[in-house]
């Protein structure tokens, strides 16, 4: 997973340690950093916090030359943790159980084009779900696309679970807001929405989920992304967020995906959270997304990075940007 984005990072790292921190140096290796990471399908927004916060914290750092590479390291890593708080996280288990001490169903309506893996996720989430000791429905609301009812009724008989569904054409909020009757009648605990996989440039099918939206106010709305389609995940996730605010997302096929780009980029660029990774075919190919798992994918384990990071950059003042007499060249650090 991510061989890509690691490798990006590594190679920027080691040329980092074989430069001294002048002005010019850095920006050689920034801009190297910034075509491996376009080749790993991370956004420019990601690459361009990444290159500031790195020249902020290295131009005129007094750092030996034989630990610059760590300190980069260290460096990269911080950014992307911060870019990862910022969009903070949500507890979806927690989420359903305060729903269900007030006796009200937790409603999730799931967006993202055809063929990501939209539905086999909603699948993998009521499965989840159910192992938690929760009841689930399902809404079929995606009334459009030839097959998707039977598709996710399918899925339902397998894993035992209502789908509330009525004919192709009809409105995809009456769906929705008959699951929610249904739920309320029967005291289930998650109503888990399957919209139309639409392409984010159309419209009308965009006013169809903002409809939904309004007409049964989901508690959460998860955008499916799949992570293979790097770039197009990312611009799609952006145009989506645009129009429903989603809460968070879910990437599919990460068993797959040697880049690793467009979990950083999704959430830089939507503010939102990554909450599990699809991990496979089987409905129980879900994980949990977690940040410092992702970070020591890329990074490495964080308690070497700590550890280095003790040694060599106390004290830390060390690293602040200091007068532009240190960018001169220092014959003492050859
Ligand atoms: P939808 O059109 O978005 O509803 O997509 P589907 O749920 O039908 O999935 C499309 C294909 O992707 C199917 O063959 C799924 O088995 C596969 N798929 C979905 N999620 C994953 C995943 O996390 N990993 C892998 N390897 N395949 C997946």
């Amino acid at each position: 997973m991510f061989e890509k984005l690691r490798n990006a990072f590594s190679v920027a790292v080691k040329s980092f340690g074989d430069k001294e921190l002048k002005e010019k140096d850095i920006d050689e290796v920034l801009f190297e950093l910034e075509i491996a990471l376009l080749e790993s399908d991370v956004a420019t927004e990601v690459i361009d916090a990444l290159k500031d916060d790195l020249k902020k914290q290295l131009i005129g750092a007094t750092v030996n030359k034989d630990k610059i590479a760590e300190v980069v390291k260290q460096e990269l890593r911080k950014s992307i943790s911060n870019m990862f708080d910022v969009a903070g996280t949500v507890d979806i288990l927690s989420n359903i159980q305060k729903k269900k001490d007030k006796g009200e169903p937790y409603i999730i309506s799931f967006m993202g084009i055809n063929g990501t893996g939209k539905t086999t996720t909603i699948a993998k989430i009521a499965n989840l779900l159910r192992e938690n000791k929760y009841s689930v429905v399902i809404a079929a609301a995606d009334t459009y696309r030839a097959g998707a009812i039977e598709q996710i009724g399918e899925h339902g008989k397998r894993l035992n679970i209502k789908v509330i569904s009525q004919n192709y054409g009809s409105d995809p909020a009456a769906v929705a807001r008959d699951a929610v009757l249904y739920s309320k009648s029967h005291k289930i605990d998650c109503i888990l929405i399957d919209t139309a996989g639409r392409m984010q440039t159309s419209k009308n099918l965009m006013d169809q989920i903002s409809k939904i939206n309004k007409v049964v106010n989901p508690d959460l709305k998860l955008f499916v992304g799949d992570s293979l389609a790097g770039n197009d995940t990312v611009s799609q996730a952006r145009e989506f967020h645009n129009y429903t605010k989603f809460d968070g997302a879910i990437l599919t096929k990460s068993d797959a995906d040697a880049r690793g780009g467009a979990a950083i980029s999704i959430v830089k660029v939507t503010s939102s959270p990554i909450l599990y990774l699809g991990i496979g075919q089987e409905y129980k190919d879900l994980k949990s997304f977690d940040k410092d798992v992702f970070l020591e994918t890329l990074f490495g384990p964080a308690e070497i990075i700590e550890s280095v990071q003790k040694k060599v950059l106390e004290p830390k003042v060390e690293l602040k940007p200091e007068p532009k007499v240190e960018l001169k060249p220092e014959p003492k650090l050859n």
